[in-house]
């Protein structure tokens, strides 16, 4: 789950680490009093969407002025106008995709007299098992590109759970940082912090980028995005709290519902697909036939008739979805429930568009006698390249 840079902010703050002073807000007409709080006289308007890149992206609409989703703001009206023109429209960055994403929520945040900007992450590192961290000297940038291009400039280690965090990892950070004297114990300090946040909320990600030194040498967090451990998540209902739900996609809110894992994508062929190696290969052979899928769709090996007409639903209600292809391999699934689980959908939404079925293993004849028998205009398939070729030849 991720959350906006003003909640992760928040969530740093109560550990003690440094950021700036800061308001949210949903109105334009609250921009100016949130500014008043603050003790100026620059003012950093900054969008809240869950993707990075705002300061260099642009907005849609003429009407959000030419700059992007973070603003310096040199008086306290200019930080409400900024308000007004960004609140409302939609900003395009290099990770929103084209669509871009709508903003609805500000930050207004004390502006911050820069001296250097670092970059500073910690992630579960999935191959040592342990948290790690990344930093480098070249923040404020695309650290891909930064790591593509001068990786020499990007340090990581990672943390052994035995000991936990030791002071060395301070030093650590502070030395690939090039920093020194009270910046440096300052540095050490944070790492602390940060850590402890870490641990304690069950983070995947954090990612401090830029962290900054300021002109009368202070260290301070001034941006932050963090993610959470989805499987974790149950221990911390104060977490669940800061969930956005206008930020996620719909389809995959509503299949959460279902406990369905489904994953929302670019292309046309709606899949639905038992096992998540079997979606995987499905989504590999519709495109090795030249169609892009439309979803990645896994209703698991127990699924219910019920959870299988949510599951067929959700694809169809996607416009962008030209074909369904149902790819089942009934193990502990059955054939017949995944046929009636169709069936129902099919009556309760309708079927706009070609579906092809390709059906094996437990009760497959069954299945495809409910199928046949339903009257649908279902385009049967042998096997996996079979069902594959037919559902592209039936969207062209
Ligand atoms: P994003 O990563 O989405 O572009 P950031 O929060 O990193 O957003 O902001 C982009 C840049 O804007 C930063 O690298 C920094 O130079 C500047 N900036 C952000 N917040 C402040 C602030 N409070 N004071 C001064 N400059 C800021
Ligand atoms: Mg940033």
């Amino acid at each position: 789950m991720n959350i906006h840079e003003y909640q992760a902010k928040a969530i740093l703050r109560d550990f003690g680490a440094p950021v700036a002073a800061g308001f949210p807000v949903l109105k334009a007409e609250e921009a100016a009093a949130a500014a008043k709080q603050l003790p100026g006289p620059v003012y950093v308007v900054k969008a809240q969407i869950h993707a990075g890149g705002r300061g260099k992206g642009k907005f849609k609409e003429e009407a959000a002025g030419p700059q992007g989703g973070v603003r310096i703001a040199k008086s306290i009206e200019e930080a409400e106008a900024f308000a007004r023109q960004m609140l409302g429209h939609t900003l395009v960055t290099i990770q929103t995709g084209e669509t871009g994403k709508q903003v609805n929520r500000l930050y207004i945040e004390d502006g911050a007299a820069i001296d250097k900007e670092f970059y500073l992450s910690m992630l579960i590192d999935r191959a040592t098992s342990r948290i790690a961290f990344v930093v480098s000297t070249e923040g404020g940038m695309d650290i891909e590109e930064v790591a593509h291009s001068t990786p020499e400039k990007i340090v990581t280690f990672s943390v052994d759970p035995a000991t936990g965090l030791m002071p060395h990892h301070g030093r650590h950070v502070a030395d690939a940082l090039k920093l020194a004297g009270d910046l440096a114990k300052q540095a050490g300090a944070l790492v602390e912090k940060l850590y402890a946040a870490f641990v304690a909320k069950d983070m995947e990600m954090l990612e401090i980028n830029p962290l900054i030194t300021t002109k009368d040498g202070k260290l301070r967090c001034l941006d932050a995005k963090v993610s959470f451990e989805n499987n974790a998540l149950y221990r911390h209902p104060e977490l669940m709290e800061l969930r956005d739900l206008s930020e996620e996609d719909e389809k995959e809110i509503e299949a959460s519902k279902y406990d369905l894992a489904y994953i929302s994508l670019d292309g046309n062929i709606g899949c639905m697909v038992n096992g998540a190696g079997l979606a995987m290969a499905t989504m590999d052979i519709i495109k090795l036939y030249g169609a892009f899928p439309a979803n990645f769709l896994d209703v698991g090996g127990g699924a219910t008739a019920e959870k299988v007409t949510a599951a067929f639903k959700i694809i169809t209600v996607d416009p962008n979805v030209k074909g369904i292809l149902v790819n089942i391999f009934g193990g502990i699934m059955r054939c017949d429930t995944i046929a009636e689980g169709v069936i129902q959908a099919v009556k309760e939404v309708g079927l706009k568009v070609p579906l092809v079925v390709r059906l094996e293993g437990t009760n497959v004849d069954l299945g495809k006698k409910i199928l046949s028998e339903s009257g649908l205009n279902v385009i049967p398939a042998d096997d996996l390249d079979d069902a594959a070729q037919k559902i592209v030849k039936a969207i062209s």
